[in-house]
């Protein structure tokens, strides 16, 4: 699960980027509203954190303009304002909760494990399946028949996105931004050498299974004898 911060004070979104990733969770961050905008608009995210005092854009508006465009990304807002109007103002606009800094860390982590139980979709299921394959979470392997692999973090995730996302193609610059996020240095390649990676252990598996490269688009999964 892919979650944005939008929090100014770097300090304080850097110790919950920490927080998130320990947690398991993917986490970007972001210093200012315009930005924190621009990058929650992407889809590419699960849950916002999104602070109230930003500079450029303040986190109401981030919020209103967030749900006007659409989105309905689970969204908590922190707010180092306790009022009960803020509260109501934010509630008002769109927030799925609200906390009053200074929280506890795990207060957060629960509120980040609320929001993705509220959006079912968004849990993991234990197994995803798709053709001959199944992607298991908790050995991060993928199986075939009586044939297993391991997978590392990235081919776990790039496997998961590619099932998940059947029958549609994805570009090279989703699976970029999914999978490395913004701030990253990764290139367009980065994705190619995964994909391959990933092919070699589909070959390995003798899966019936293929990633289709969809020239100048992206990559599909197909099953040949669905
Ligand atoms: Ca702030």
């Amino acid at each position: 699960m892919r979650i944005l911060i939008v929090e100014d004070e770097v300090r304080l979104a850097a110790t919950l980027q920490d927080l998130l990733e320990l947690n398991g969770y993917t986490a970007d961050v972001c210093h200012d509203g315009e930005s924190g905008l621009d990058n929650a608009l992407s889809g590419i995210y699960d849950v916002v954190i999104l602070d109230v005092m930003l500079p450029r854009m303040d986190g109401f508006s981030v919020l209103r303009q967030l749900r006007a465009a659409g989105s309905a990304a689970p969204v908590l807002m922190l707010t180092a304002r306790s009022e009960v109007a803020d509260r109501v103002e934010g509630l008002d606009c769109g927030a799925d909760y609200y906390l009053t800094k200074p929280f506890e860390p795990r207060e957060l982590t629960a509120c980040v494990r609320a929001l993705s139980r509220r959006a079912p979709d968004l849990r993991p299921p234990e197994a995803l399946e798709f053709g001959d394959l199944t992607l298991d979470r908790n050995a991060f392997a993928l199986v075939c028949a009586d044939r297993s692999v391991h997978l590392s973090r990235k081919e776990f995730d790039l496997a998961e996105l590619l099932i998940r996302n059947r029958g549609q193609i994805l570009t090279k610059e989703t699976l970029l931004l999914k999978l490395w996020g913004y701030d990253s240095e990764a290139e367009d390649n980065h994705v190619e050498v995964y994909i391959s990676f990933l092919r070699k252990k589909l070959e390995h598996l003798r899966s019936r299974v293929k990633i289709r490269t969809i020239r100048m688009v992206g990559y599909t999964l197909e099953d040949p004898a669905p």
